[in-house]
């Protein structure tokens, strides 16, 4: 069986489901969104409770203001659906002893300081007053910081979608090629005819990428909900900020009874296919060792859920927005390296623009998916800077 239509989008994620959404407003193509698993699968890396959104990117002043400018289009998104997908917190860099983290932070203080968005430092004792839940001997404030409902805005990105026409549909891609126009092929015996194809494949792109293009490592990452041995309340988003601290990140309970805390280091390489997603007592052991150190009351809490999603790493964690270089109807969207839920929209906007033939509304020469084109391969110490 054929099928035909305009654009067709392999990969349900939250950017494959922010593009079909981002192309439905700003046109009236037929568009097919593909998904392996169905969409809002739980193998996916955009399933999950929550996400962190901040401005501080340390001294990366183009994240921070890709990160400006993507705030707007969540309230855009909000304001449209009645739904709250991003629930403000702010985001407490505590200082401890890594000498990386603690640069980080004081340079995302510097960076926020300069472009006038506001930005906070606390010496130890305004931090107990302000943050009685924290301890550490300083920290700065992204005052911009929050948490993003992902499940929820996934599903929001995909019923929006979903009400402008787009049809999707749960097929896994196996191949592509041009054959007068785009033949894609589906394990399950079809072929669909399409003007436009993306990619937004996640863990899963490598298998779908041609020689020479610049391909991603999916790492395994653990991710723990603790229930706070005591008052649960002042871990909500009203009194509780999104934390970093030296190898770890956190967020207030929202969504859940449970306070995510993860590792933001963690390099552990696997085949998507065969990833064991199940978390290790280790790293329980770990996230309760940080929090000894920095929120006390969380050291004990009981595990009330846990979760393994992958990143799908590029050499440098900058990401793949791009068209192939041999063909131009062919866009690539991959390589989220860990931090890309809080861009959505505005990645959705990007690729979008990119497949109607439009001027893309950021420079997107970092975003090249030539591996000539990219800037260095960071050390391990660099990479992992993910949320
Ligand atoms: C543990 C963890 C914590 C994170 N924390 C943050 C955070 O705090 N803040 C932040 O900004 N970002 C964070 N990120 C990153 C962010 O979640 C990801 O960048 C984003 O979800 C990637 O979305 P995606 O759509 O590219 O990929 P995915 O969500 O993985 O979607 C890819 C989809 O493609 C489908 N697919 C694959 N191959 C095929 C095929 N051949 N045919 C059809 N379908 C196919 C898959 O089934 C899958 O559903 C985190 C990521 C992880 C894993």
């Amino acid at each position: 069986m054929q099928i035909e239509t305009d654009v067709c989008i392999v990969g349900g994620g939250v950017m494959g489901a922010a593009t079909a959404h981002a192309i439905s407003r700003m046109s009236e193509n037929r568009i097919l969104l593909l998904d392996r698993y169905g969409v809002g699968n739980e193998y996916c890396s955009s399933n999950d409770v929550n996400r962190v959104f901040r401005f501080a990117y340390g001294g990366d002043q183009f994240y921070t203001e890709m990160a400006i400018e993507s705030l707007r289009l969540w309230k855009e998104l909000e304001k449209e659906t009645s739904h709250e997908l991003l629930i403000p917190t702010g985001l407490l860099m505590l200082e401890g002893d890594d000498e990386h983290a603690n640069r980080f932070n004081e340079s995302s203080f510097r960076i926020l300081t300069k472009l006038d968005v506001g930005a906070h430092v606390y010496d130890g004792t305004e931090l107990r007053k302000r943050f009685p839940q924290f301890q550490a001997g300083s920290a700065f404030f992204d005052p911009h910081g929050g948490v993003l409902l992902a499940s929820e805005s996934l599903e929001t990105f995909t019923s929006e979608a979903g009400s402008h026409g787009v049809k999707i549909l749960e097929k896994r891609v196996t191949r592509f090629r041009d054959k007068s126009g785009l033949e894609i092929e589906t394990a399950e015996g079809q072929t669909i005819r399409a003007k436009k194809l993306v990619v937004t494949a996640g863990p899963w792109t490598n298998s779908l990428l041609k020689d020479g293009l610049t391909g991603i490592t999916p790492t395994r990452q653990q991710l723990i909900y603790l229930k706070p041995s005591r008052d649960l309340e002042k871990f909500r988003p009203s009194s509780c900020p999104v934390f970093f601290t030296d190898h770890h990140y956190g967020l207030p309970a929202a969504g859940i009874d449970g306070v995510k805390i993860s590792n933001k280091e963690l390099i552990d390489p696997v085949d998507p296919e065969t990833a064991r997603r199940s978390v290790d007592q280790e790293q329980i052991e770990q996230c309760r060792e940080a929090c000894r150190k920095f929120v006390p009351d969380l050291a004990e809490g009981d595990v009330v859920q846990t979760k393994v999603c992958l990143y799908d790493m590029t050499e440098n964690s900058d990401f793949v927005i791009d068209r192939d270089p041999y063909h131009r109807d062919i866009v690539y969207g991959y390589g989220f390296s860990g931090h890309g839920f809080k861009f959505a929209p505005l990645i959705g906007k990007l690729l979008a623009q990119l497949v109607l033939d439009r001027e893309p509304s950021f420079d997107l020469s970092r975003f090249s998916a030539q591996k000539s084109q990219r800037k260095p391969q960071l050390t391990s110490a660099q990479l992992g800077k993910g949320e």
